[in-house]
């Protein structure tokens, strides 16, 4: 797969937007500020792929993106406090629409930071796709603000945070250094 080949395609508000599922997907999830943006503008090369998402206050849409016969969907980061009571619930529509579509989805990379125990609201993605038998891994940002030892501290704990950790491919991504783009492109490509 040529990244280099990466094309925005468009960026939707409501699920009844969404065009059909017509080819393999592959979705990014995490909440605000996790690094969403700044890992996939890293995994593609480009600096601003990703940019819409990024910006606290504006409206959250879903973003497709495509490469050769893949198909990637940026979902609007979740949990920032500051947005209406309104705006939360077209969120939560968008996102429930989305997954309960038909789509053809292969793989959710979830973002958690890798610094603090996971929110409630990481939780209840991480639940719903346990539940929903979604197949995902989970990607840990900002691996560079850890020493050596708070790393392997953390690493410790989310053992006893994530539900199934043990069964969970967890993968150290630093948008800073690159640690992790390799193993996600080898994700992508299987
Ligand atoms: P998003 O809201 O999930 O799209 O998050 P952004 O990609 O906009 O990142 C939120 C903040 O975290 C920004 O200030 C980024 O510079 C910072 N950030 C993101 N990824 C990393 C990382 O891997 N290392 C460090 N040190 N900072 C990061």
């Amino acid at each position: 797969m040529n990244y280099h080949n990466v094309q925005f395609e468009a960026a939707f508000g409501t699920s009844r937007q969404l065009p059909k599922s017509s080819l393999p997907e592959i979705a990014f999830s995490g909440r605000s500020n996790v690094g969403k943006s700044s890992m996939i503008n890293k995994v593609f090369n480009r600096k601003q792929l990703a940019r819409v998402s990024s910006m606290p206050g504006k409206t959250a849409t879903i973003n497709f993106f495509r490469v050769d016969d893949i198909r990637f969907a940026d979902l609007p980061g979740y949990g920032y406090a500051k947005v209406s009571k309104s705006e939360k619930r077209r969120w939560a529509e968008l996102i429930e629409g989305y997954f309960h579509q038909d789509r053809n989805l292969y793989m959710v990379f979830q973002l958690i930071d890798i610094r603090h125990k996971p929110t409630a609201d990481d939780l209840t993605m991480l639940n719903f796709l346990i539940d929903e038998e979604l197949p995902f891994v989970i990607i840990l940002t900002k691996r560079d603000k850890l020493s050596k030892r708070q790393f392997e501290e953390r690493m410790k704990a989310f053992q006893e945070e994530i539900p199934y950790a043990d069964q969970i491919t967890m993968i150290p991504f630093s948008a800073q250094t690159g640690e992790g783009v390799e193993q996600i492109k080898e994700i992508v490509n299987e």
